[in-house]
């Protein structure tokens, strides 16, 4: 772990000594809000806890102004900067050039603003925010250009199936060009080039930078694809087509080759600046590449559950670790008519805003437009990063503390189309992410790209929620892990296919399950059931009688809180599996079959009980790893318990998963939290603290947003675990302000707080 040292103590010690301090475009001398913390350089990026060299890490707050062709001579560019001043802002992010230059550029064939004149409004802001001591990084876009280009170079724009040039679908007049040719290889570096060498700016972040409007059929992809693979660009949009997967992968590597040359160029007219790009080609790239990267996830539209910012994070942080992420946020509506002037409720945005925070993402505001036609963000904005200013010491975290974590894998969300129609993975995941939000479990996600030792074992339990698409050797870093003493609940075909969505004959991970494929896979299934049963003395299962369960006593505790049924509902999919020889199971739930619900006459079980398992539970051996003196279990449901929880919301199902997740623990959570509403619970270290963030989802508009008021919730009770060898000299509650009383017995501290509205702070110092 790379320890940081604020700013104020390190220009103490050794002025000058840190890469950024140096670089001419440092901010000597500028009111110095909070600590800034500057790390030590590291060795190379990748590692998780390692942050970049550089001014990458200094940055909490940012802005993003975007101009429009007519803000030139009509946008008041001081309102702006004495925004960004009553943000304590550290950071903007500001229109130079692309589709519009606001500058003189020299570029050939870079079109400057019908507005500008001899005016400079780009070089404008980018002096007025120097003076306050901000970075600054230059926003381009590419992804579109004139007819005069067209002109010029023909093969610049991109070309539809079809044949056609592609016109832009928004605005009739531009052309959309191919994203892996010339035009971004060539005349956008010249356009990068120039920005750099002539403002300095700390880096160059694009938008839409990756293809747009479709696959592009030019003459260069054409010659591109074939020459590196010997295909003829696909025509199909089939993932399970080889020339569609090679497809894929090859525009992957054509970005990141575009990263890279981009990035050469920023570095070569400035060293302290990067090239940013808006989206990487794939996270395990940032967490190759990026020193810093931001998430456009500017607001909910749809049936958008609230947490989805704080997952986002989360994403972006199982590449990145320690390095710095910034969330967009749009104050406007983001739904698929674009009202791009917009502004949305305060309660939406501050929701929106506290769970990107409480989940490590630094706030970064977005506006598009320097003439405003509504102004009633403006003050929900100030408040929004006048508590985080206010807070920024606590807001600074070194690591997460929490001791579950989710895959993400991105292979299975592109390569695997589900076993069967109705089947998607990222409901999978989607059901799981809620599950562990309810039961109010702080968890991360782990890529499936970085299984190493010093990613997995901070953790005791790994989820696998349907992680169909796994490599041998993610297999064998999973089978690894549990060896070293973790913990495994996995659903569904996790590991049943291969990184390319090719099925296996059985399981990746079989021996861990403990189970074996039979090769057949059920449903849709209408109308079954899951029996509940008590344990006999032989371990294995005994059908309940007639009525519901009476000895309850003798149940597995996974059925915790099951007391008054002796069924519950199935799920919708499940894999046919038999045990491996050798092991022996407990048998707590078992397959009740379909059976007909129509007519009604005919609604009743034909096979009432079964000794078929729906759970496989064991503890296999002493929790020698993941720093855990309790063993290591494993839990495989071969139901699709997650996704069938994401379609209808079982309360039952939320159950099971939730007591599933504490037996394969098997260890006290770093924080409960007991009381009234749906929170986001995270728990966090920093450098002189620890916090828990609790976030208020309890939404009056239910699942659709978006928010009208605030109803807070509360009190909540928590029991807070210190890390090992710490104490408490200090606790507050960030948001109210207040004190709470504390008792602290051993390592456990015991406290209310009284109230949440959106998001509060409990913050320790240690
Ligand atoms: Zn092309």
């Amino acid at each position: 772990m790379a320890d940081s040292i604020s700013r104020r103590d390190f220009l103490q010690v050794t002025a000058g000594a840190v890469a950024w301090v140096e670089s001419p475009f440092a901010r000597a001398g500028a009111g110095v809000q909070g600590a800034g913390a500057a790390t030590p350089p590291a060795p190379g990026v990748q590692g998780d806890a390692a942050v970049a060299a550089g001014w990458f890490d200094r940055p909490m707050r940012w802005v993003q102004l975007t101009l429009v062709e007519n803000d030139p001579g009509r946008f008041d560019p001081a309102f702006w900067l004495d925004y960004f001043r009553r943000l304590h802002a550290d950071a903007a992010t500001l229109s130079a050039g692309g589709i519009v230059a606001y500058y003189p550029t020299e570029v050939p064939l870079h079109y400057r603003s019908a507005w500008l004149g001899s005016s400079d409004p780009f070089g404008t802001l980018v002096a007025g925010c120097r003076a306050m001591g901000m970075q600054v990084v230059a926003r381009t876009d590419p992804h579109a250009a004139r007819d005069d280009v067209r002109a010029a170079h023909p093969d610049w724009i991109a070309v539809t199936k079809t044949g056609e040039p592609m016109r832009h679908w928004a605005n009739r007049d531009l052309w959309v060009t191919c994203a892996l040719g010339p035009y971004n290889f060539e005349l956008m570096d010249q356009i990068h080039r120039e920005i750099v060498t002539k403002y300095k700016v700390d880096g160059i972040f694009s938008n839409r930078w990756a293809p747009q409007g479709g696959d592009c059929y030019c003459i260069h992809c054409q010659q591109n694809f074939r020459s590196a693979t010997g295909h003829e660009l696909p025509r199909t949009a089939d993932p399970r087509d080889p020339v569609r997967r090679a497809y894929l992968e090859w525009r992957k590597a054509r970005l990141t080759d575009l990263w890279k040359h981009w990035d050469a160029t920023v570095r070569a007219a400035n060293p302290d600046a990067r090239f940013i790009p808006n989206g990487p080609p794939d996270l395990k790239t940032a967490g190759e590449l990026a020193a810093i990267q931001f998430t456009d996830n500017p607001a909910r539209h749809g049936l958008t559950p609230p947490w989805n910012n704080g997952r986002r994070a989360k994403e972006y942080r199982s590449v990145m670790g320690r390095r710095p992420i910034g969330g967009i946020f749009s104050v406007g509506v983001e739904e698929p008519y674009r009202w791009k002037d917009s502004v949305q409720s305060e309660p939406e945005i501050r929701l929106w805003v506290a769970e990107g925070t409480a989940n490590g993402m630094r706030p970064w505001v977005t506006k598009f437009s320097g003439v405003l036609y509504d102004r009633r963000w403006l003050p929900m904005i100030e408040r929004i990063y006048e508590w985080h200013f206010r807070h920024e010491r606590y807001l600074r975290n070194e690591a997460p503390l929490a001791r579950v974590a989710l895959l993400h894998s991105e292979q299975s969300a592109t390569y695997h189309a589900g076993v069967a129609e109705g089947d998607r993975a990222g409901d999978h995941m989607l059901g799981m992410y809620h599950a562990l939000i309810e039961a109010r479990v702080p968890f991360e996600l782990v890529h499936e790209a970085f299984l190493t030792p010093d990613r997995l074992d901070r953790f005791k339990l790994l989820i696998l929620a349907d992680a169909a698409a796994l490599s041998d050797a993610q297999c064998a870093a999973i089978r690894a892990y549990v060896d070293r003493g973790g913990s495994l609940l996995a659903t569904f075909a996790s590991s049943l296919f291969d990184e390319t969505g090719q099925r296996r004959q059985d399981f990746g991970l079989a021996d861990v399950l403990g189970v074996t494929f039979n090769g057949r896979i059920d449903g849709p299934m209408q109308n079954s059931y899951l029996s509940l049963d008590t344990e006999s003395a032989t371990g294995s299962a005994s059908a309940p009688p007639g009525g519901p369960a009476t000895a309850t006593s003798a149940r597995h505790p996974i059925l915790h809180g099951f007391d008054d049924t002796s069924r519950i509902l199935n799920g919708v999919f499940r894999i046919d599996v038999r045990p491996r020889p050798g092991l022996t199971f407990p048998s707590p739930l078992t397959l009740i079959p379909s059976y007909p619900d129509l007519p009604m006459e005919d609604v009743f079980p034909r096979v009432p009980h079964t000794d078929t398992r729906e759970l496989y539970l064991r503890d296999h051996g002493s929790g020698a790893g993941s720093g855990s003196s309790q063993g290591g279990r494993v839990v495989y449901i071969p139901w699709d318990i997650d996704r069938t929880f994401w379609e209808v919301l079982s309360v039952d199902h939320g159950r099971l998963l939730r007591n599933a997740i504490a037996w394969a623990t098997n260890e006290p959570s770093p924080v409960d939290v007991e009381g009234p509403g749906l929170l986001d619970v995270t728990v966090w270290r920093q450098r002189d603290s620890m916090t828990v963030h609790l976030v208020n989802l309890t939404n009056p508009m239910l699942m659709k947003g978006p928010l009208r008021e605030v109803i807070p919730i509360g009190p909540q009770r928590l029991r807070i675990r210190l890390p090992a060898g710490t104490h408490a000299k200090q606790v507050r509650l960030l948001t109210l302000g207040t004190s709470p009383r504390v008792e602290q017995t051993g390592g456990t501290l015991t406290l209310t707080v009284p109230s949440i509205d959106v998001h509060e702070v409990v913050a320790i110092d240690l």
